[in-house]
């Protein structure tokens, strides 16, 4: 791909730690940033629609997508298939637009691969018992997903240390605001700011470097 000023963050957390109620919250405040709807085997929850939360698909018509190389990356989270489309995310970074991922540890460590700056940001609960009321008050799933998703939460915590940034989410407000450094941060990286500010970098002389 060639130079653009977007970055890529990865969202990881276990189910209930708060991923999407951060992310929703940020993307209100940060109309120009994509949201990657991924797409799913699992069946839509209540309130849930097609190709809003996520695009609802077959086993058959994921593993059409996969084989025709149109996952950035997938893999197979409490029983059902997740993944991410390529195409829309090539376009917004091209676009100099911020991308943001919901995605499990396993598609995180696939798209570091693809693409090294993509950045790993980790929504930590702050108790377990914390994370079992939040999936419970939901209301969302069944008592059986629950306990999957509970039993689930563990493994994907050990893998907290491949992310570059740990949020805990207690107070929503403070995790948010924690959230919304991390996007602003990024966006002063050499790399973004030397596409975003071409023209003054050469203005003030400063050649490119491959950094
Ligand atoms: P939630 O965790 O309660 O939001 O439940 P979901 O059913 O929406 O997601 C289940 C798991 O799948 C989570 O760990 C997500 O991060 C993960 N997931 C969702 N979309 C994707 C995706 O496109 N790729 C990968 N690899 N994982 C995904
Ligand atoms: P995830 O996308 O990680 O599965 P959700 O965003 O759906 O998690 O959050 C799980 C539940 O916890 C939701 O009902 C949400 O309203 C609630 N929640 C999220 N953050 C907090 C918080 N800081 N304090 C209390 N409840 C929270
Ligand atoms: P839920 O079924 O509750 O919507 O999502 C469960 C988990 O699936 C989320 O916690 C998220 O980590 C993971 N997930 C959602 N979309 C994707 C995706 O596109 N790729 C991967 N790898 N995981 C995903």
């Amino acid at each position: 791909m060639s130079q653009h000023s977007g970055n890529i963050f990865m969202v990881v957390a276990p189910s209930g730690a708060g991923k999407s109620s951060l992310v929703n919250a940020l993307l209100q405040e940060e109309p120009t940033m994509m949201l990657s709807i991924s797409c799913t085997t699992r069946t839509p929850r209540p309130g849930e629609e097609h190709n809003k939360h996520y695009r609802f698909v077959s086993i058959e018509e994921f593993e059409a997508l996969r084989d025709a190389g149109a996952l950035l990356e997938w893999a197979e989270v409490h029983g059902n298939f997740y993944g991410t489309p390529r195409d829309r995310i090539d376009e917004a970074l091209q676009a100099g637009r911020d991308v943001l991922l919901e995605i499990d540890w396993q598609g995180a460590r696939q798209v570091r691969q693809a693409l090294p700056s993509a950045i790993g940001i980790f929504i930590l609960p702050p108790s377990i018992e914390a994370l079992e009321a939040r999936l419970r008050n939901r209301g969302q799933d069944e008592p059986h997903v629950i306990s999957r998703r509970l039993l689930a939460a563990g493994s994907e915590m050990s893998h907290v240390s491949e992310c570059e940034y740990v949020i805990i989410n207690q107070e929503f407000s403070d995790a948010l605001q924690e959230l919304r450094h991390i996007v602003r941060a990024a966006r002063l990286h050499y790399r973004s700011q030397a596409v975003r500010h071409a023209e003054l970098f050469s203005q003030l002389g400063i050649s490119k470097t491959s950094n």
